[in-house]
């Protein structure tokens, strides 16, 4: 190395040095503010769904990428009608508590942070928890197998049906 290349890489170590960016204590990087990584989108068709919910759609398949993927926002009480995904589905929770439930399985309750994969043709439903809202990312690979299969709405009663739910 040259005395000159020598001398700007002092130089460029010392400007790191004294740059106060340069100098980001975990204080500040653990400070972030809790606003939605998404925008809330669209409301969610009452066909679809009960309460109020949000949809904003951020991946849409294409010949290369046969996968779509969304954000979806739940009030507390909200949830999607019963409905199957031919092609399978993955959610990523982002925020919040809420319930998934397969057809004849108890409600699962799920939170921020949590993956649930939901096999191909299996009935379910998920929603916000009744006293929180609950937002989760979706992935539907394999678009080309069908994305959605809507059924009827989830009654309150099954809704409300809590008994010995199976916490993640
Ligand atoms: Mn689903």
């Amino acid at each position: 190395m040259t005395r000159t290349n020598l001398s700007l890489v002092a130089t460029l170590i010392f400007l790191f040095l004294v740059n106060p960016d340069c100098q980001r204590t975990p204080e500040k990087v653990l400070s972030g503010d809790n606003t939605p990584i998404f925008p809330r989108g669209e409301a969610a068709p009452a066909e679809f769904f009960t309460g109020t919910a949000w949809v904003t759609g951020l991946v849409k398949p294409d010949s290369v990428f046969t996968t779509a993927a969304g954000s979806v926002l739940f009030e507390p009480g909200a949830r999607s009608n019963w409905h199957l995904h031919p092609c399978g589905q993955i959610l990523l929770v982002t925020a919040g508590v809420g319930y998934h439930q397969i057809k004849g399985q108890a409600i699962e309750i799920i939170r921020k942070g949590d993956v649930i994969r939901c096999p191909p043709d299996v009935l379910h439903w998920h929603g916000a928890s009744r006293d929180s809202s609950m937002s989760h990312i979706y992935l539907l690979p394999n678009t080309e197998k069908g994305m959605v299969v809507w059924q009827e709405p989830v009654s309150d009663e099954d809704y409300a049906n809590l008994n010995s739910p199976k916490s993640r």
